[in-house]
């Protein structure tokens, strides 16, 4: 079996293999590279991704080391132009914007026309090549900033707090429903993957999930194809409120379990340890391990629910019940000219004088901007021109003397500034340095409830337990 990207993506990115491209912070676009397929016009460029901040054919970000900085190609696709008009003056216009989160990106799915060979044709044109993007390798924390939603989805801070509460590490077997999106598939595969297949004697990772509206599930089921994760996420069709948990009949042996359904209480009985309408009915099988506590989480966002979830884990034996929400907080840090209110939208120096100015001084800081980066393009064709000639150095230069700094955190951006760029202060050392929490963060707001229910101890159990351990005395 191939290893998957997310668990193993290698040094540098593959053909015809799963790369995220980073375009601002918050801004990840899964993409499929492809390799270039035959002649394009003597541009043998292919498919081509086409963004605010120009086009980025597949074929120069095959083969480069993870995380590297791709610039935006000269050369125009020319499917933007044959596309669409309005698309592409969306796109010309968007491009002399300078950066913000919420670009809109035009991938090679939405380009046309191809070719009869299924490839992007190529066009001679020179575009804006100011631009760059970077090229990241797959693992569930962006694939869950990029992941084509089918529903809500659980978030990295929820995600990587459950996983440890539950006790998922390499070797767990975990069962999760509904499986929804996968987002949260996709990050326990990772922490039950125990180097699988590697070695079949050794105990293997597994998530057993399921999700039963079944246009849901067939996406899901071919993305886990894709991205090589088949063989550790099994993927079930089924309603788990009246059909349970079991898998081919047979119990999966789980001993952590996600809910993330409407009603858990509803499928809660399914998760015991014998048939709570009958416990001494002999045929009934659970799908937890007999051997260990088993460890769960429901996710609800209602407090209703949980009140339901409660009272049924109560009634079925669970204890150590507990519930938890994730406040996380995210800090943006960015430069203010002092004496110049751009906090327009909280009302501060409104006046428009301010709004003037500030314009004024945006047009500055992004021609000088532009003069800086056209600089350092001449000066150097190749792909990291600038980190190579320009505030690399000066930055090596800055490091050694140290940013000067107040307890507030507040930097002498002049001197700094001038001692990185050369042409001046450099735009983006300008102003103190301020950071604010940012009111809006990607988590599905949700209340987690952990329980346990502990393991069976059976009179063969004690037998064995006061064999190993004799009392003494
Ligand atoms: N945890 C997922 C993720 O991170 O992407 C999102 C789960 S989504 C909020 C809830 C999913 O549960 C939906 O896809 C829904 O179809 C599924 N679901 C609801 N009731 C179900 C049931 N009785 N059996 C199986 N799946 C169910």
């Amino acid at each position: 079996a191939k290893i998957s990207p997310f668990l193993d993506p290698g040094s540098v990115t593959k053909a015809n293999s799963l790369a995220i491209l980073q375009l601002s912070r918050d801004n990840l676009v899964p993409v499929y590279l492809q390799p270039p397929k035959g002649k394009h016009d003597g541009y043998a460029e292919g498919a081509v991704v086409n963004t605010r901040y120009g086009s980025f054919p597949h074929a120069t970000m095959i083969n480069v080391p993870w995380g590297s900085q791709i610039r935006a190609s000269k050369v125009d696709t020319g499917s933007r132009g044959r596309n669409n008009k309005r698309k592409r003056d969306a796109a010309d216009e968007a491009s002399k914007e300078t950066e913000t989160e919420t670009q809109e990106v035009v991938t090679e799915k939405e380009q046309t026309p191809i070719n009869g060979n299924g490839e992007v044709e190529i066009k001679k044109a020179v575009t804006d090549s100011s631009g760059f993007i970077h090229v990241l390798p797959p693992t569930p924390e962006v694939w869950t900033s990029s992941l084509p939603h089918r529903t809500q989805v659980v978030y990295t801070p929820d995600y990587s707090y459950v996983l440890h509460r539950i006790r998922a590490r390499p070797g767990s077997v975990l069962i999760e429903a509904g499986a929804g999106s996968g987002s949260f598939s996709h990050a326990s595969a990772r922490a039950v993957y125990n180097g699988y297949p590697v070695d079949d004697s050794e105990k293997k990772g597994k998530v057993y999930s399921f999700e039963f509206h079944e246009q849901r599930y067939h996406k899901m089921k071919q993305e886990l194809k894709d991205h090589h994760l088949d063989e550790i996420v099994h993927l079930t069709h089924r309603d788990v409120y009246n059909g349970g948990f079991l898998v081919d009949g047979k119990s999966p042996e789980a001993e952590a379990i996600f809910l993330d359904l409407p009603a858990p209480w509803e499928a809660l009985p399914h998760i015991s340890r014998r048939n709570p309408k009958d416990p001494s009915d002999k045929t009934w099988v659970s799908p937890l391990n007999p051997k260990k506590s088993a460890h769960l989480c429901t996710f609800s966002p209602c407090i209703e629910q949980v009140t339901k979830t409660v009272s049924a884990m109560r009634r079925l034996g669970w204890v150590d019940i507990d519930m938890v929400e994730i406040a996380n907080r995210k800090y943006h840090a960015s430069r203010e000219r002092v004496g110049l209110n751009l906090s327009f939208d909280r009302g501060v120096n409104n006046s428009a004088r301010d709004v003037d100015e500030a314009i004024a001084r945006l047009t500055e800081i992004e021609t000088r901007f532009r003069e800086h980066a056209a600089k350092s393009r001449d000066s150097d064709d190749e792909m990291d021109s600038d980190t190579e000639k320009g505030p690399k150095k000066g930055g090596k230069k800055n490091n050694k003397k140290g940013a000067p700094q107040n307890g507030n955190g507040v930097s002498d951006s002049n001197e700094e500034g001038a001692a990185v760029s050369g042409y001046g202060t450099a735009p983006w050392m300008e102003g103190r340095l301020i950071t604010r929490g940012e009111p809006e963060i990607k988590t599905h707001t949700s209340y987690l409830v952990f329980a346990i229910l502990p393991r069976e101890w059976t009179e063969e159990d004690e037998a064995a337990a006061a064999a190993k351990y004799p009392v003494i005395g």
